[in-house]
């Protein structure tokens, strides 16, 4: 079938890496497409429509308010500024000019990554702590508090913390510290989800903010995000990111959300401001979080468990093992890890070289195809099925067959 993308030029690919932005994120089911195309229809005003999908969001998180932020990304530089600025309008004119200002986040060295860059935009600054021995190669310990507790300075503001199961100190812990130092915690769940418990139980730990795609397993646009937590940071977040292009004695926000009363005056445009959501994408982001949370999506388990079946009876004789992955919580997906076998010497290399075969395709017989590119260097190339459309399991079949055929065919 011929796409937009082949009218345009360009030849879609076959997605079997998951939920990834840079091959575009998930595919909108169709309630969330509706919901985006019936959204563009007529006009709101966007405080208001944030207001209503604050309330989604609270109901959904339980946290006292939200925002739909353009991806986790933005919500983390949002978070950060609002608890660099809190409702102050002066502060968030000057952000990110910092100078002067309680700053400073501390960060376990071993949670750094590339989207903290998000934080610093803000005009954060990160204090690492602790160190990162494991992969270091010298040692068994973890971060631990105390070392938090070693770093704080009188510009300590909060604490950025990227949450997974293997997070230490835990959120809990992590959470108690801060109250203690009076400091803000925001959490890095983009990923997080599922299982879907995470939308409740990160803010139950009493964290100030939460962000989590909202392209990836919850379906919505990709680029979408939610940032969700106290409702005076969620306010200033709301405030730094809205156009307020209005007159004082004319803008009326909804109480429930800004709080006009709190105020010096209506701040102008803020640093979020170049991150605006389109009324759209919220009110899709809105649809696919309500689907999500209902456990909507549950019933595809076992129709990708069947394709990945499938894969690996196909791929039989062949010189790769193939181990099914399902994580078995019945939200979670399953993936299939296709381990090159002995026979390809260097297998690392071997892995590489396959991923780049499926990647240039081979049309007619196939398309591009994009596996899973986590683990080559164990040698492995894993097929996530979560982007994948029952049109494309076939072709990539075949492009699984021709690769995985050592020399590949052509
Ligand atoms: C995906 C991801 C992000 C970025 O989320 P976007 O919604 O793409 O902006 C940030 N942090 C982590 C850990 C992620 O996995």
């Amino acid at each position: 079938m011929t796409s937009i993308y082949d009218r345009l030029g360009l030849a879609p690919i076959i997605n079997a890496s998951g939920s990834v932005t840079r091959l575009g994120g998930a595919i909108l089911p169709d309630a969330v497409l509706a919901a985006f195309l019936d959204g563009n229809q007529r006009a709101v005003p966007l405080e208001q429509l944030q207001a209503v999908a604050s309330r989604v969001i609270a109901r959904i998180t339980t946290a006292q308010a939200g925002l739909v932020t353009c991806g986790s990304a933005a919500a983390l530089t949002l978070g950060a500024a609002a608890i660099l600025a809190g409702l102050d309008p002066g502060r968030m004119e000057r952000l990110p000019d910092t100078t002067g200002l309680r700053r400073e986040f501390l960060v376990a060295r071993e949670q750094r990554n590339g989207y903290d860059h998000a934080v610093r935009a803000a005009g954060a600054k990160l204090v690492e702590v602790g160190f990162n021995e494991i992969v270091g190669n010298a040692g068994v310990r973890r971060t631990e508090l105390w070392e938090y507790e070693a770093a704080l300075t009188p510009d300590t503001v909060g604490i950025l913390f990227n949450q997974s199961p293997h997070s230490r100190p835990t959120l809990p812990e992590i959470v108690g510290f801060a109250r203690m130092h009076s400091l803000r915690v925001l959490v890095d769940a983009a990923g997080e989800l599922p299982p879907r418990d995470n939308l409740t139980r990160l803010i139950a730990t009493g964290a100030d903010l939460v962000c989590f795609s909202g392209g990836k397993a919850i379906r919505g646009p990709q680029s979408t995000g939610i940032l969700c937590g106290r409702k005076e940071l969620i306010a200033s977040a709301a405030l730094q990111m809205l156009d307020n292009d209005d007159h004082p004695e004319l803008w009326d926000p909804p109480a429930d959300y800004i709080d006009r009363t709190q105020l010096a005056g209506l701040p102008r445009h803020g640093l979020g401001r170049a991150m605006k959501v389109s009324k759209e994408e919220i009110v899709a982001l809105v649809a696919a979080l309500e689907l999500f949370a209902s456990g909507a999506y549950d019933v595809d388990r076992e129709r990708h468990l069947n394709w990945l079946e499938q894969i690996a009876q196909s791929l039989e004789g062949l010189p790769v093992v193939c181990h099914l992955r399902d994580p078995g919580d019945g939200q979670s997906l399953p993936k299939l890890e296709l381990e090159l076998d002995a026979s390809w010497g260097d297998r690392r290399a071997a892995a590489f070289a396959a991923c780049r075969h499926l990647r240039h395709g081979n049309a007619p017989l196939y398309p591009p195809v994009y596996p899973g590119h986590g683990q080559l260097d164990q040698g492995i190339l894993v097929i996530n099925p979560f982007c994948l459309r029952a049109d494309e399991l076939a072709p990539l079949i075949t492009a699984l067959q021709h690769t995985l055929t050592h020399p590949p065919r052509h």
